[in-house]
């Protein structure tokens, strides 16, 4: 039986006849750009994150960049972005003209090391933008500290974590700036691209919306040298179709999860790390003993796990092949199968060709290379049927067997 990573199809067609009317609505409306569905959109994200202000933009990407753009950061500046996440994380950083300063992560959480991050403040660092990866927050309050102290802007990066919380707090809704993306995969995947700044700070939301339409009020009287960031009518009125489905998909995303770490966790080779929270230190010697494989077991297949003060989302489900080279063998064995997997990331951040030339020598960002190395993702969309959830962890138990042999 086929697994697909993701299957689109089997969520968007459930509700076509609502998207269909809310197409038509917009047809005859005549107003494709901004405008009645966009603000009834906006207002909805808004209350599902808890912040006072949500603007909607073209992409997850352009709002990261309208973020930096509003809070002027530029040439000169240095802004800390974890080296293992999505590329546009760090590509704004550099398109806004300052220099992101790479910090590693940690092997379990998959999110910013903020020790690391704190090793690597100059007198240049004006912001830090923690990544909310793979559906889980990153550590809020130790970032939030770090900020408060070296007087730093934050920016998390919730593209793959809408509705996800951090102690009670929903992510986006902590820092100065949040960002959202509603990227076909993500968790609410839209029609094309488009995403979301929220922040609860009235001037910069206003500033943000100036810089949104080419930094104009009013029309054609440009203030600042904004850009074309605007979200289309149509992928509001779409979006807003699926909102009320929203909670269902991420029940079915947490179902998929809890029942793939009760199935694994019965492998004799696999590890479930410890819920209670991210203590994980790269200065700890008995951690980075067991980076290679759990120390004290023959377990190489680590599994995800969210943290007990954590609401996880599970944009992806991502576990760990501590074993070298096992990893890419694994892809291929389940890709006979039928079954899809990704390697989010497979180079990280810090070792991109675009990005050689900021390092005057290469940091040394452990964890973020050993993530590249070991990590894949395995389907975990809503629609999984429980079939196919068990063809996904037979199909782990079988390469368990063949490499027995
Ligand atoms: C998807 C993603 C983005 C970019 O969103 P787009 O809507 O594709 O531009 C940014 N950061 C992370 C971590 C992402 O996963």
């Amino acid at each position: 039986m086929a697994v697909p990573l993701l299957d689109l199809n089997a969520q968007n067609l459930a509700i076509k006849s609502e998207l269909k009317a809310a197409f038509d609505k917009v047809l005859h409306s005549g107003q494709f750009i901004l405008g009645a569905e966009v603000e009834a959109f906006e207002t909805k994200i808004a209350g599902m994150v808890d912040v006072r202000h949500a603007l909607g933009v073209s992409s997850g990407t352009d709002a990261i960049l309208l973020a930096l753009m509003t809070l002027g950061i530029g040439p000169g500046d240095e802004v800390l972005c974890p080296s293992f996440t999505f590329f546009a994380t760090a590509g704004c950083v550099a398109r806004s003209g300052a220099k992101p300063v790479f910090v590693d992560s940690c092997p379990v959480c998959f999110n910013l090391d903020v020790a690391d991050a704190a090793r690597k403040i100059t007198s240049n660092t004006k912001a830090i933008i923690p990544v909310h990866l793979f559906g889980q927050a990153a550590e809020m309050d130790a970032v939030m500290a770090l900020a408060r102290q070296e007087k730093l802007d934050v920016i998390e990066d919730a593209a793959q974590a809408l509705g996800a919380s951090y102690k009670g707090r929903k992510v986006g809704s902590i820092g100065t700036f949040g960002t959202f993306s509603f990227f076909p995969s993500k968790n609410l995947g839209g029609f094309g691209d488009g995403g979301m700044l929220v922040t609860n700070n009235p001037e910069l939301a206003e500033k943000a919306r100036l810089l949104r339409t080419h930094g104009a009020k009013p029309k054609y009287h440009h203030k600042y040298v904004g850009a074309n960031f605007r979200l289309d009518a149509l992928q509001a009125a779409l979006l807003s179709v699926k909102l009320p489905h929203y909670q269902e998909y991420t029940d079915q995303r947490r179902a998929n999860a809890n029942y793939y770490t009760e199935q694994l966790s019965r492998l004799s080779c696999a590890t479930v790390p410890d819920p209670s929270g991210c203590k994980f230190r790269i200065s700890n010697p008995e951690h980075s003993a067991s980076l290679s494989r759990t120390s004290g077991s023959s377990a190489w297949l680590i599994c995800p796990v969210a943290y007990s003060h954590n609401d996880h989302i599970w944009n992806q489900y991502t576990l760990r092949i501590a074993e070298d080279e096992q990893r890419d063998v694994l892809k291929n064995f389940l890709a006979k199968r039928g079954i899809g997997t990704e390697i989010y990331y497979p180079v990280p951040l810090h070792r991109q060709e675009c990005f050689a030339n900021l390092a005057t020598e290469p940091a040394p960002l452990p964890n973020a290379d050993l993530l590249a190395k070991q990590s894949i993702s395995i389907p975990v969309y809503p629609e999984l049927s429980r079939s196919q959830r068990d063809e996904v962890v037979d199909s782990i138990a079988a390469f368990q067997e063949s490499r027995k042999h």
